[in-house]
C-alpha cells in the first residue's frame, strides 16, 4: 500500500460516522481548514504556519501536521521543503488541463459503471446526492464542492477500475479548489439535475446514456469556469511585421 492510499484508508477511520473513530482532534482541524479553503475564506498561496494553527486550535504541532498532510493529499495544500505549508494555488492553465483530462477519462468510466452497477450501488449514489443537496441548502458550500467531487469518485468505484478510480480521485481533488476559485455562475457547481440524470442512466444500465451525460456535464462544468485571463495568443508574424508601403 502506498503512503497516499494508507493515509486515505486512515482518513476513513476518522470520519464522524466510522465505527473505528477515535477522538480525532486532527480530523477536526482538517475539516475546519478544508471548509475555509474551499469557501475561499483563506486565499490561495496563504502560508499555514504550524505553530499559529496550533494556537488557534489549541493543539500540538503534531496534530496540525497530520491535518496539513491530509489536506496535501487532497491537493488543497502544498508542502514545501524548509518553507512549510501553503494553500494550493492552481493556475488557469492547470485548471483547463485537469478538466480536459476529466473529459477524456470520465465518460468511459461512467459507461463502465452503468454496466457494473448493482442496486446497492445505486442506493449509495442516491444517498450521496441527498447529502450534496442538504449541504448546499444549509450553506455548507465548501462541503458541497467536496461532495460533488466525491460523487464522481463514487461512480469510478462502481466501475471497479482501480487505476481509473485513482486518476478520477486525483483529478477531482484538484478540481475542488479550481471550482472554488474560478466558478463564475451562481448556480451549484455540479448542478444536481446532471447528477440525477447520471444516476438514472447508471441505474438503467445504459452505458451510452451515461457516457453522453457525463461528457456534456464536464463540458458544462468547464464552461462555468472563468479561465479567460490566459496569456494572449502568440501573434502571427504577418500581424507584427508591416509590409513595406
Ligand atoms: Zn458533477
Amino acid at each position: 500500500m502506498t503512503t497516499a492510499s494508507a493515509s486515505l484508508a486512515a482518513l476513513d477511520d476518522f470520519r464522524p460516522d466510522s465505527p473505528n473513530r477515535p477522538a480525532a482532534r486532527w480530523y477536526f482541524i482538517y475539516v475546519a481548514l478544508k471548509e475555509a479553503i474551499l469557501t475561499h475564506a483563506i486565499e490561495p498561496g496563504t502560508k499555514l504556519p504550524e505553530d499559529e494553527l496550533g494556537e488557534i486550535y489549541s493543539s500540538s504541532r503534531t496534530l496540525v501536521r497530520s491535518a496539513l498532510q491530509a489536506l496535501a493529499h487532497d491537493r488543497l495544500v502544498t508542502l514545501e521543503l524548509n518553507r512549510g505549508a501553503f494553500v494550493a494555488k492552481p493556475t488557469r492553465l492547470e485548471a483547463r488541463e485537469i478538466f480536459e483530462a476529466r473529459a477524456i477519462i470520465e465518460p468511459t468510466v461512467a459507461a463502465l459503471a452503468a454496466q457494473a452497477a448493482t442496486p446497492a450501488d445505486i442506493e449509495r449514489l442516491r444517498r450521496h446526492l441527498e447529502e450534496e443537496h442538504v449541504a448546499l441548502h444549509e450553506g455548507r458550500n465548501g462541503e458541497a464542492v467536496d461532495l460533488s467531487g466525491k460523487f464522481h469518485v463514487a461512480i469510478a468505484e462502481i466501475a471497479h477500475q482501480t487505476v481509473l478510480t485513482e486518476f478520477v480521485r486525483s483529478l477531482c481533488s484538484r478540481s475542488s479548489l479550481i471550482v472554488a476559485l474560478y466558478w463564475r455562475r451562481r448556480d451549484a457547481m455540479c448542478e444536481s439535475h446532471a447528477h440525477h440524470a447520471l444516476v438514472d442512466a447508471i441505474a438503467a444500465n445504459s452505458p451510452q446514456d451515461a457516457r453522453e451525460i457525463m461528457s456534456s456535464h464536464l463540458v458544462d462544468l468547464l464552461s462555468g469556469l472563468d479561465l479567460s485571463d490566459r496569456p494572449p495568443e502568440p501573434k502571427k508574424l504577418t500581424d507584427i511585421l508591416r509590409r513595406p508601403a
